[in-house]
């Protein structure tokens, strides 16, 4: 028997998820060309070469027993090393490899946070429309996930209504920028402004209330758009990231978190974090991903490509009367329904073999998610059928 506590969670176990099962048997149906499966954001171009020759390259000149060996439960120490290197040359910062903590992607990352840091029936905070399995990562330790809405068009977070979400119980609040699913990118004035309500509720509490920048997507930005370091703005924060994006790996597991040594309770978070690494039973990150991605540091994948699919989309989409937020990074498309209930619109899109999620999957509901890590093919091929939705709904 099943505990109490999972039978929730798998109620709520992901519209998304339920919704790629469903585009594999349209696709048994209609033939896979002719469905345009928008619903998951699993990115389709290939990791770049770099990455399979770094994994060749560690297995043929590196030691066997090491890289396949058990090590330290935050990484191997040249990993970590190399990690901090690199983002000091980015962002002009002084990390070492004692603020590096390689993880099992950035679920994995955010689990090891949570761990570390909840109590039962702590408060987390997060901008709304939110990545859905925030609510389980948050449950896993009994925290309360606490969802404070967006600013209405531009979708920044709005830090007044964070100020008021703020509780004794709040241990944490969760950005995302790049941001999924609404393509939003924080602007350094929109983080100043949240930090500044953290800094007083901090001081007003007496307690640490840490930022997590959950930034798988960091690395996908366009136009050349400022994708502020958070640490620079806020003392409590801790960076998650991961190269399931960036790199196109997501199948692979491998991320990590930045934890600076200014933070409220360092010595003791980091030894907590090592430790929920190990009791979650990562016990540490994939050894042959540690060590081929530190020799990919530089190295990204083609986001060219998703670039022109956003210039495809939202010209197109624009032209045919839909209203959508301008992406600016990430590779979803933040659409707003033509109609109230947001299900029966992507009901609509399914019978035009389109597959996009209902909002209310990202706790927002009357809007839909378009994720266009997809082929070219798809985009275009989705086209006439936008058209033939607009049409109907009126919109042109
Ligand atoms: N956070 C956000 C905002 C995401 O969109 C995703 C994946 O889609 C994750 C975290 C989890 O990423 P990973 O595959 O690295 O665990």
């Amino acid at each position: 028997m099943i505990s109490e506590k999972m039978k929730g969670f798998v109620v709520n176990s992901s519209a998304i998820r339920a919704m790629f099962e469903e585009g594999k048997k349209m696709a048994a149906q209609y033939g896979a060309e002719n469905v345009y499966d928008f619903s998951l954001g699993n990115p389709n171009v290939p990791a770049p070469r770099e990455v399979a020759e770094a994994i060749r390259q560690v297995l043929d000149e590196e030691d066997p027993v090491l890289v396949h060996g058990y090590m330290n439960n935050s990484g191997y120490e040249d990993v970590r090393e190399a990690v901090a290197d690199s983002l000091n040359k980015k962002y002009g910062t002084r990390y070492g490899a004692s603020n590096i903590l390689m993880t099992v992607g950035a679920a994995g990352g955010m689990n090891v946070f949570f761990k570390t840091i909840l109590n039962p029936g702590d408060e987390v905070i997060t901008v709304s429309p939110y990545f859905g399995e925030y609510r389980s990562y948050v449950g896993n330790y009994d925290g309360k996930l606490v969802a404070v809405p967006a600013m209405p068009d531009t979708f920044q977070p709005d830090a007044e209504g964070i100020r008021e979400a703020i509780t004794e119980r709040t241990r944490a609040l969760i950005l995302n920028s790049p941001n999924n699913p609404t393509g939003a990118v924080y602007t350094r004035e929109s983080i100043e402004a949240v930090a500044a309500v953290l800094r007083e509720a901090e001081e007003r509490f007496g307690n640490p209330i840490y930022l997590f920048s959950d930034e798988p997507y960091r690395e996908i930005a366009y136009d050349g758009i400022d994708v502020p370091w958070v640490p620079s703005m806020y003392a409590d924060a801790i960076v998650g990231y991961s190269y399931s994006k960036s790199l196109s790996l997501p199948g692979e597991r491998i991320g990590y978190l930045v934890i600076p040594s200014g933070i409220e309770g360092f010595e003791d978070f980091i030894a907590a974090a090592n430790t929920a690494n190990r009791i979650l039973g990562f016990v540490n990150a994939p050894s042959l991903m540690q060590r081929a991605v530190a020799k990919c540091l530089d190295c990204s994948s083609d986001v060219g490509f998703y670039d022109a699919n956003r210039r495809i989309l939202t010209e197109n989409l624009a032209a045919f009367g839909f209203t959508f937020v301008e992406p600016k990074g990430a590779f979803y498309l933040w659409i707003k329904s033509p109609e109230a209930d947001e299900k029966a619109f992507v009901r609509k899109a399914k019978e035009e073999r389109i597959l996009i999620v209902p909002g209310s999957s990202f706790g927002c509901a009357g809007w839909v998610r378009l994720a266009y890590c997809v082929s070219r093919h798809t985009v275009e091929g989705a086209l006439s059928g936008f058209a033939k939705l607009a049409g109907d709904y009126g919109l042109s």
